[in-house]
């Protein structure tokens, strides 16, 4: 079963928190889907931590551990609503419960539990094809999830893998894979990015701006050195941090020159998704 050169048989995300499978890829899970494929989604952790917007919405200036609980909760649900509008099945969401912005110093204490969790939700499903974050993502859970992606994928070759880049900016050389989106598919994506509503507060243009004609995945990177650099990650995260404060919340990123068919796409732009 193959869906523009990826086979979308049993299709596994890794999202490191609850709105990056649809914002990376909600237009190839409307694929998979449609194909008659399974799909599952691994949320590594809960979006517990995001204290600006639960503050601007709660109206709260000190956060809790209770506080940032009950966030967590309703990211969940918000996730299980955006699948829900893509019409994903109950069972296609897996929560792995890992600390929200805590994913690189797991990395750097040698704690491989989360390489564990991720090894035993692609052996219960056996992917064909594995979406994964990039080590060139600047924000250090999505590039700690990177590197314990590919630990718990080992190298055995056997499965199709390609890696998607929300903060930070594509290498040109190593896009692979172009889905260009319908119509129908990029307004059911914008319908399931709007069930994320506690992102939507501070951020709704941007967000928004995702559910575009097309999503940009790269290939595998193996060839890659492991980055486990401490100075590496707190370099990126400044990028990160960088980017968050560079303009307005609400202002839209700048959209990339969307590609004609067969033509490879401008790179994505910087960008400053929490
Ligand atoms: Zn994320």
């Amino acid at each position: 079963m193959q869906r523009q050169g990826l086979p979308v048989e049993r299709t596994l995300i890794i999202a490191p928190h609850p709105d990056d499978d649809v914002i990376a890829a909600g237009g190839l899970m409307q694929h998979v889907l449609s194909s008659g494929g399974k799909l599952t989604v691994v949320y590594v952790t809960d979006g517990e931590n995001n204290p600006w917007p639960q503050r601007a919405l709660e109206r709260r200036l000190i956060i809790r551990a209770e506080d940032r609980r009950r966030w967590g909760s309703m990211r969940r649900a918000e996730a299980l609503a955006a699948l829900a509008v893509l019409g994903a099945p109950d069972d296609a969401s897996r929560f792995l419960g890992f600390p929200d912005h805590r994913i690189a110093s797991l990395l750097f204490r040698g704690d491989r539990r989360l390489e564990h969790a991720l090894a035993t939700a692609i052996d219960d499903f056996d992917p064909t094809l594995v979406i994964m974050p990039s080590h060139y993502d600047l924000h250090p859970d999505h590039r700690a999830i990177a590197s314990f992606s590919r630990r718990a994928l080992g190298s055995s070759g056997l499965r199709e893998v390609r890696t998607y880049l929300l903060h930070g900016s594509s290498v040109r050389a190593r896009v692979q894979t172009v889905l260009q989106l319908s119509t129908s598919e990029r307004e059911r994506k914008e319908r399931a990015i709007l069930s994320h509503r506690s992102q939507l507060y501070l951020s709704r243009s941007r967000f928004l701006t995702y559910a575009r004609r097309f999503e940009t995945f790269c290939c595998e990177e193996l060839d890659l050195p492991e980055r486990r650099s401490r100075v590496r990650f707190f370099l990126a995260s400044l990028r990160h941090v960088a980017t968050v404060l560079s303009g307005p919340g609400d202002q839209p990123i700048r959209s990339p020159r969307e590609p004609e068919a067969g033509e490879t796409p401008a790179l994505d732009p910087a960008t400053r998704h929490a």
